[in-house]
């Protein structure tokens, strides 16, 4: 069998990496993850190595079907190593993998809540050329042409993500114009990083065809408009039992230096964006609470009812890095629930 696979890639673009791709095809093997190549990249393009020693290994470590091509054509997300097949500085998902495993035992599962922003130009979708669309107000889980912009583009993402099998469980239009949310999960610490890292991908090549772009900048528009996060709902079995478990890692994500250990790697502009206004919590203050949108970490009303359930930590920026996010809750609260 011949196929294409486009080989995924996560750079070395500071402050925040980029997804970069090129195509491999394939003759003559098996499409199974474990079969396939091992691959290389110019490292000095991509901000992971100069010039005079620019070789960097592409390792495949998720594969799914590419719903873009069709056929028996795949996506291949990989990590990225050094030549000596240790992991490159830029790789953060070897730590995560090294972490889930140690705290495997809880079953740690995690929902990701992407936001992002679509872009026509200079301007956001939606945004007239010179001027600002009405305020805030009708367009969150809006209808009509007057608040929805990018509908077509959404719902061919949303296809394209179900045709690649990732754990896509819903979407929305969001509180700015042109602003929309998907939400990948539950799933594994690993599992819903690798498949955020794909949709994100497919996000932005499914808009490429409508020739707009997408962007998962916190802050898109300055002033008095809501800016784009990635809340992260994370729960262990014990959190899936019982209500002492949710206060124990509501408890620990506020012990000593953890709010800020987690608030700096909670993706570039974070302070831009947690104001302590537009339903976010000040960043420099860690707080939780029932049902409370402006707290840094909610419990979902129906949580407290149930007595077990989850939380959500409604701190990281979308431009997260799902890696970095899933290993400091993991680390966090699966350390203290451990005791
Ligand atoms: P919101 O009300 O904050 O907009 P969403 O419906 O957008 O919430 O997202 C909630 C996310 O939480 C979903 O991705 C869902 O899969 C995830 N989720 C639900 N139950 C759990 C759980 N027990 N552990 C972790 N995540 C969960
Ligand atoms: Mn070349
Ligand atoms: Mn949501
Ligand atoms: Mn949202
Ligand atoms: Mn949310």
């Amino acid at each position: 069998m011949t196929f294409k696979a486009e080989y995924i890639w996560i750079d070395g673009t500071e402050p925040t990496a980029k997804l970069r791709s090129k195509t491999k095809i394939i003759t003559d093997a098996p499409a199974g993850l474990d079969a396939l190549p091992i691959w290389g990249f110019d490292g000095s393009s991509t901000n992971q190595a100069e010039g005079s020693s620019s070789d960097c290994v592409l390792k495949p470590v998720f594969s799914c079907p590419d719903p873009i091509r069709g056929g028996d054509d795949i996506l291949v997300l990989c990590e990225v190593l050094d030549t000596d097949m240790t992991p490159h500085p830029t790789n953060t998902r070897a730590a995560l993998a090294e972490l889930s495993e140690r705290f495997a035992a809880q079953e740690p599962i995690f929902g990701i809540e992407q936001e992002y922003t679509f872009f026509k130009g200079a301007r956001p979708l939606g945004f007239p050329e010179g001027g600002f669309p009405a305020a805030q107000g009708g367009y969150y889980c809006g209808v009509g042409s007057d608040e929805i912009f990018g509908r077509d583009v959404v719902e061919a993402h949303l296809e394209n993500c179900l045709k690649a099998g990732l754990g896509i469980s819903g979407i929305n239009a969001e509180v700015m114009p042109g602003q929309w949310e998907f939400q990948v999960g539950p799933l594994s610490p690993l599992e819903v990083s690798d498949q955020l890292w794909v949709a994100r991908w497919l996000l932005y090549r499914t808009a490429e065809d409508f020739g707009v772009s997408a962007t998962l900048d916190p802050k898109p528009v300055k002033g008095d408009w809501n800016g784009a996060g990635a809340h992260t709902n994370f729960s262990t079995k014990a959190m899936r039992e019982g209500y002492d478990a949710i206060i124990t890692a509501c408890e620990s994500l506020g012990e000593g230096s953890k709010p800020m250990d987690h608030v700096k790697n909670y993706g570039a502009g974070i302070d831009d964006r947690l104001t302590g206004l537009h339903e976010t919590a000040p960043w420099n203050e860690y707080s939780y609470g029932v049902s409370d949108r402006g707290a840094s970490v909610r419990i979902p009303w129906q949580v407290e009812k149930d007595g077990k359930g989850y939380i959500e930590d409604r701190r990281p920026n979308a431009n997260v890095d799902p890696y970095v996010v899933t290993r400091l809750l993991v680390d966090t609260c699966c350390t203290a629930l451990e005791k």
